[in-house]
């Protein structure tokens, strides 16, 4: 950064005081605004807009016709682009994360790492070869199928990674040679405002653009005429509304959902070293991860010693704003689901369940005012609790007792949900045996949470429809056109 307020790379810098949305390369306010509140603090952040039909009508216009020259762009010059973008975002990776613990209540040290998996994503997807395959080459003709861009995509994303996810939905929309509209979530719009912003200095003015609005601005999205594919991140309720919707138009939908991942400890894990580990994969961003830890199956012949040391490492996760030095957990994003949390400890206290550790909310003289819960382990209850079948999206969780493969397997499968799970043993035979089993996107082995954006990320049954990144990812933000060439 120089002094002058432009960066070195010669554009004008971003500050993150004012929040505008991005309409055909213009910074863009509303008369009618709305802000979010810290949820570690409960004070306002900035003003944001909130976007009228009309002007969302006026930014569909723009991506079109941004979107026919952006197709015609060389594939290599866009994923140039997309690079440029990407290190134009590490350079502001300060302001990005410090912005991203005041409206997401992350801890810093965590909001910096989303920084870097935002540019990471971005970056990678740009690096996947795209070509066109060959399917058939003979004397008698050429049988290429090709990938073509779609025309106007549109990302809609949640609040626990309003970056990295971000950052996965724009690369491959780009790339693939669409223009893009962002819609950040109404709960966390400021960090997705600025990636529009920032956008402006490397794509033409349309092929990114950058909406904030209120509950109304998602639906109008996907019911809009002109627009050709939705990437949706969120909860499977509003998934489902989201395929109906696009459903009218047959429009392009890629559903990335809620998930109630399992993780199965056998008997020979190393105790010490796993409990933590489980824990704290459990606990990270408070619990509020589509692929956290949600269910524990732990072998029976170590439960009670498993659960001891878990509870130990529970009890030194240090809780609080995410300013503070060595804070673990930061608070539940925002009060409509800090209510909803707060349900699920007050329906387990009526249930008189046992409860390992927590339970509480934590008050004003322990860490602040913010939307803050106690990291909550409930001792083996019953398969067809709620918190066994439910996703709280918040710092609970259960663990449960097994005995045999076979009833862990469908125990770990008798969900709706697929999106992840994990097997923890030494012995790795045992651990592919299990895995293979796993009705579920993602599958680890002695880890949970490690994603690439190289690789499909997409789950199975109601965790979605699709995937996401990859090659995959790529095609999904395309049509597929397959060329017969009869050379006579
Ligand atoms: P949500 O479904 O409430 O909202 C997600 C986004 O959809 C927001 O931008 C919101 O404004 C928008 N939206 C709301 N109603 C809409 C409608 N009718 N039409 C179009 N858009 C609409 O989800 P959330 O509470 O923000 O996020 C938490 C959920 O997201 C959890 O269930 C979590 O598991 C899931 N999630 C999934 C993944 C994944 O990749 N599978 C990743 C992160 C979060």
């Amino acid at each position: 950064m120089t002094t002058n307020g432009t960066k070195s790379n010669g554009h004008t810098a971003l500050d993150f005081k004012s929040f505008s949305n991005t309409i055909n390369g213009k910074l863009v306010g509303t008369k009618k605004t709305q802000h979010n509140i810290n949820p570690s603090t409960l004070e306002a952040n900035p003003e944001v807009p909130i976007v009228s039909e009309e002007e969302v009508n006026e930014a569909v216009n723009y991506a079109i016709a941004a979107g026919e020259k952006w197709a015609e762009v060389p594939v290599k010059e866009r994923q140039a682009a997309v690079v440029k973008f990407a290190d134009a975002l590490a350079s502001y990776k300060d302001d990005f994360a410090s912005m991203l613990t005041k409206e997401q209540g992350k801890p810093l040290m965590f909001a910096k790492m989303e920084v870097d998996s935002g540019v990471q994503w971005l970056k990678t997807q740009a690096a996947i070869e795209f070509p066109e395959e060959t399917v058939e080459e003979s004397d008698e003709r050429v049988v290429v199928t090709r990938y073509t861009a779609l025309g106007v995509a549109v990302a809609i994303v949640p609040w626990n990674f309003p970056i990295q996810l971000a950052c996965g939905k724009i690369a491959p929309a780009l790339i693939a040679g669409n223009a893009l509209i962002l819609k950040p979530s109404p709960f966390t719009p400021y960090c997705g405002l600025k990636l529009g912003e920032l956008a402006q200095h490397f794509f033409p003015p349309g092929v990114v653009q950058a909406l904030s609005g209120d509950d109304s601005l998602g639906p109008i999205l996907t019911a809009h005429p002109g627009i050709d594919k939705v990437s949706f991140t969120g909860s499977t309720a509003t998934g489902k509304r989201v395929m109906e919707s696009c459903s009218k138009t047959l429009k392009r939908v890629t559903l990335e959902l809620g998930g109630k991942d399992p993780a199965i400890i056998c008997s020979d894990v190393d105790i010490k070293a796993t409990a933590p580990k489980i824990a704290q994969l459990a606990l990270l961003n408070s619990g509020q991860i589509c692929i956290a830890i949600k269910r524990i199956y732990i072998h029976a012949s170590i439960y009670d010693e498993f659960l001891a040391a878990m509870v130990e490492a529970v009890k030194s996760f240090a809780i609080g704003d995410g300013f503070k030095e060595g804070v673990y957990m930061g608070p539940i994003q925002n009060k409509m689901q800090f209510e909803r949390v707060k349900g699920f400890l007050e329906e387990l206290k009526e249930k008189k369940l046992d409860l390992a550790v927590g339970g509480d909310m934590k008050t004003v003289s322990d860490v602040g005012k913010g939307y803050f819960v106690t990291p909550t382990i409930v001792n083996n209850p019953p398969d067809d609790s709620r918190i066994v079948t439910e996703e709280p999206f918040g710092p609970i969780f259960p663990v449960l007792k097994w005995e045999t493969e076979d009833e862990v397997v469908r125990r770990a499968n008798d969900t709706l949900m697929g999106l992840g799970a994990s097997v923890w043993t030494q012995n790795l035979e045992t651990a592919s045996r299990l895995a293979k089993k796993m009705k579920a996107g993602n599958v680890w082995v002695n880890t949970h949470l490690e994603l690439q954006p190289n690789a499909a990320f997409g789950g199975h049954k109601q965790s979605g429809l699709g995937a996401e990144w990859g090659l995959q990812g790529l095609k999904s933000y395309c049509n597929a056109q397959t060329l017969y060439l009869r050379k006579k």
